[in-house]
C-alpha cells in the first residue's frame, strides 16, 4: 500500500469509527443473522488478484457488520459489558503502526519498560504491595493458566523435568470462573484434583469448609497446592472473604491466586478498595483492564510478589534469544510473541486518570442500585442476590420457561441486550453495567422493554 494510500483510507476509517462510537445507539444491540449466514455470503476462496480497498470497505460495512453483535452499544448488558474508549482505540491503532514484538527487552525496550510502569501505576491504584510484579496477558484465563502453573512450580519443582507426579490439588468455590478449572486441565493437573468448595448464601466461598476440605486431602495423602479466590464472581460478583482464605492458605502453605478479572479494577475507587482487601496476601492477583477499565480487548494484568517462580515454571533461553539486560518477559509465560498492549492501557490512564476512572465506575454501580430498586419496586419480579457492584441478577416472579421467554423477547427486540446465569438452581436474568456512555435514560428504555415482555 501506497503511503498516500495508506494516508486517504486512515483518514477514511477513522472518521467511520468516530461516527460509529458517536452512533452506537443506533444500531440493534444483537446482531440478527442466523448461524453461517455471514459465512455464506463471503466467497469460499481467497481473491488470486488483489482487490481495491474501497470495496473491501464497502464490503466490511455490507457484509460484516450486520453480523457484529455491538459491545459498544450502551444498552449492550449482557456478560460483563466493556468500553474500548476512544484512547485506547487511538493506543492500540499505534501499536498495531508500531509492529513491535516485545520478547526480550532489546527487541523493543519500550514495551518492557512502559508494561512495567503502567503495571506499577496501576498496582498503585489498586493498593496492592509495592512488591508485586506485573505482566500483561491476552485474558484472564491465560492469567490465570500462568498463575496455577506458577503455584505448581512452588509446589513441585520436578515436575518441569519428569511431569506431574503426586495428586496435587487445587480449591476454588463453586462459583469460581470455568478458567480455573480449564488451567487445571491444560496443566495436566486433573479435573479429579479440583475441589469446587460451597459458598454460603450470598455466593462466597466457605472458609470452613475450604479448611475441612484441606484436612481430608492431607488424611488421605493428596498434596493440597493451591486456592483461588474470586473477588467479583462471574454469575453475581459476589466477593470471597479473601483475608479468611489467605489464613488457611498461609496455613497449609497453599498458594493463593486472586481472580478479580472483572471487579479487581473497582479498587481504583476508594469506597470499593474492600474488593481487592486481602489480596494483598496473595501470591497472585488478575485483573482485566480490558473488563471494567476501558481498555480495549485483550488486556489482562496478572500480579505475582514471587516472580521468579513464574520465571522457573517458564523460562528456556535458547542461544539464539539471549540478551540479560533486563526483564525479558518472554521468560515468564508461554508465548514468546508479545503485543505492545501497555501502549493502550498507558493512554486510557492518563487520559481519563484515576480520579476520572473512579467517576466512572462509581456511576455504574449507582446506576446498577438504581435499576435494582425499580425491580424491588414491581412486585412481578424478585432481586436473585446481592448487588454490591454493576451486576443486578433478578427474575420474573414465575416459570423458568417464562424468564427464558422474557430474556428471548427483551434480546430480540434490539433495544438490549442482557444474559441470564443460573442461581441456586434457578434461571435468572442478570444486567451488567460497563459502558461508560450508559446512561439512566438507557436503563430506563430497557425497564420499560423488560417489564412490557413481562406482559
Ligand atoms: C470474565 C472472567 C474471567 C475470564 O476473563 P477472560 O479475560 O475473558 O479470560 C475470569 N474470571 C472472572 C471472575 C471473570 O469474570
Amino acid at each position: 500500500m501506497r503511503p498516500d494510500e495508506f494516508r486517504r483510507y486512515g483518514h477514511e476509517v477513522v472518521d467511520w469509527i468516530a461516527d460509529y462510537l458517536a452512533g452506537a445507539r443506533e444500531y440493534p444491540v444483537f446482531s440478527r443473522v442466523s448461524p453461517g449466514e455471514i459465512a455464506g455470503s463471503l466467497p469460499a476462496s481467497a481473491p488470486e488478484q488483489g482487490e481495491p480497498m474501497d470495496v473491501i470497505l464497502e464490503d466490511f460495512r455490507r457484509l460484516i457488520l450486520p453480523g457484529v453483535t455491538h459491545w459498544n452499544h450502551p444498552r449492550f448488558l449482557a456478560y460483563f459489558a466493556v468500553t474500548g474508549s476512544g484512547p485506547g482505540i487511538l493506543g492500540e491503532m499505534l501499536s498495531a503502526a508500531l509492529n513491535v514484538n516485545g520478547m526480550l527487552w532489546r527487541t523493543s525496550p519500550a514495551v518492557t519498560e512502559l508494561e512495567q510502569v503502567t503495571l506499577g501505576w496501576l498496582r498503585q491504584w489498586l493498593d496492592l504491595p509495592e512488591e508485586f510484579f506485573g505482566i500483561i496477558h491476552d485474558t484472564a484465563s491465560t492469567s490465570t493458566l500462568h498463575a496455577v502453573a506458577a503455584a505448581r512450580e512452588a509446589a513441585d519443582p520436578e515436575a518441569r523435568t519428569r511431569g506431574g507426579t503426586g495428586r496435587l490439588i487445587l480449591y476454588c468455590s463453586e462459583q469460581a470462573h470455568s478458567s480455573v478449572e480449564r488451567a487445571v486441565i491444560t496443566l495436566g493437573i486433573g479435573r479429579q484434583n479440583l475441589r469446587k468448595i460451597p459458598v454460603d448464601d450470598c455466593f462466597r466461598l466457605r472458609p470452613e469448609a475450604l479448611s475441612a476440605a484441606v484436612e481430608e486431602d492431607l488424611r488421605s495423602g493428596a498434596r493440597p497446592f493451591c486456592v483461588t479466590a474470586t473477588a467479583g464472581t462471574t454469575s453475581t460478583t459476589s466477593i470471597d472473604p479473601v483475608a479468611e482464605i489467605a489464613a488457611i492458605a498461609e496455613q497449609y502453605r497453599l498458594w493463593l491466586h486472586v481472580d478479580g478479572a472483572y471487579a479487581g479494577t473497582a479498587a481504583v475507587v476508594p469506597e470499593f478498595r474492600h474488593v481487592l482487601a486481602g489480596a494483598r496476601r496473595a501470591d497472585s492477583v488478575v485483573v482485566n483492564p480490558h473488563k471494567w477499565m476501558f481498555t480495549p480487548i485483550d488486556c489482562s494484568a496478572l500480579y505475582t510478589r514471587r516472580p521468579e517462580v513464574m520465571r522457573r515454571a517458564f523460562s528456556l533461553v535458547p542461544e539464539y534469544l539471549q540478551g540479560a539486560e533486563a526483564p525479558n518477559l518472554m521468560e515468564y509465560g508461554v508465548p514468546l510473541g508479545r503485543r505492545f498492549r501497555a501502549l493502550k492501557l498507558w493512554f486510557v490512564m492518563r487520559h481519563y486518570g484515576r480520579e476520572g476512572v473512579a467517576r466512572i465506575l462509581r456511576n455504574h454501580v449507582a446506576l446498577a442500585q438504581e435499576f435494582a430498586g425499580w425491580v424491588r419496586a414491581d412486585e412481578r419480579f424478585e432481586i436473585a442476590a446481592p448487588h454490591p457492584l454493576s451486576v443486578v441478577c433478578f427474575r420474573l416472579r414465575a416459570s423458568e420457561q417464562d424468564n427464558r421467554r422474557l430474556l428471548e423477547t427483551v434480546n430480540s427486540s434490539g433495544v438490549a441486550f442482557l444474559s441470564n446465569t443460573v442461581l441456586h438452581g434457578r434461571f435468572t436474568l442478570r444486567l451488567a453495567i460497563g459502558h461508560m456512555e450508559t446512561s439512566r435514560e438507557d436503563l430506563g428504555q430497557v425497564w420499560d422493554c423488560v417489564r412490557t415482555a413481562a406482559g
